[in-house]
């Protein structure tokens, strides 16, 4: 049995506060049948950072791009740059990127722009795209539509949202990810949704270090804990756990078909 953790920040994990090295956080990872990690940038600025902190490892890709909660900050890049950086090899995937209209109303317009432009991009490359998104339900849906996202395809990364938005995202192709929020007792729409989502359409994430799933929830989260939202998924969906470690990791590498999973 082999999960992938398809969203991670390696490069935001706290390793002095978990009194861990790197390498044994990966170690972790690979004793939880964890084997592949989508290691996923927020910006450019700390794109060549973040590369440099996990290369040396085979079994992770990498995405590139920027936040929609950080857009216009990049001093030492413009979104210009973008198809050159994520030309790379190592990159399988444009993002994160997308709308966040809970934590920030004042950016919208150039959220937006970013998030087409971004869409472009993974269609020139032919690299599916990561979403971010949060209260931004039909904007998201509408600016995938007008891209042509269905193309270059993508996820919905943890996702929070309604069945009607996971239709529509599916209707273009989509994916949906699912964090550690599953797992949390006020989580009941999103759980209702996992149960009506079809299995081959599902990817599995931590978003590490954020979101960390119960027994661990409020702690810095790893991708070892990966383990503890499929468990969750197979449960709400009354299959093995191995059923949803084969079909989600048969997932990522149809989506991310660039990785070497
Ligand atoms: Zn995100
Ligand atoms: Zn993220």
């Amino acid at each position: 049995m082999r999960f992938v953790d398809s969203h991670c920040h390696l490069d935001r994990i706290d390793l002095e506060k978990e009194g861990m090295s790197f390498a044994a956080m990966m170690e972790k990872a690979k004793q939880n049948s964890v084997e592949h990690f989508l290691c996923v940038a927020i910006s450019m600025d700390q794109f060549p950072e973040m590369v440099k902190k996990a290369q040396a490892y085979e079994n992770v890709s990498f995405s590139c791009g920027v936040h929609p909660l950080h857009v216009d900050e990049d001093k030492q890049f413009t979104l210009d740059d973008l198809p050159k950086l994520a030309s790379d090899d190592k990159v399988v995937a444009i993002g994160e990127t997308g709308l966040d209209y809970y934590y920030s109303k004042d950016s919208i317009a150039a959220q937006q722009a970013s998030f087409a432009r971004h869409i472009e991009v993974g269609n020139e490359l032919n690299k599916p795209i990561i979403v971010h998104t949060r209260d931004a339900r039909e904007d998201t849906i509408a600016i995938m539509r007008e891209n042509n996202a269905e193309k270059c395809r993508g996820v919905l990364h943890c996702f929070t949202e309604s069945w009607e938005m996971a239709k529509q995202a599916m209707d273009q192709n989509f994916f949906i990810s699912i964090s550690g929020i599953v797992t949390f007792k006020n989580a009941v729409e999103l759980q209702d949704v996992v149960r009506k989502m079809p299995l081959d359409r599902l990817l599995i994430e931590t978003d590490s270090p954020y979101l960390a799933p119960v027994p661990f929830r409020g702690k810095q989260n790893q991708p070892a804990y990966v383990k503890h939202v499929a468990e969750f998924i197979a449960e709400l969906k009354g299959v093995s756990l191995e059923k949803v470690a084969e079909q989600t990791t048969a997932n990522f590498q149809d989506l991310f078909s660039h990785a070497s999973v």
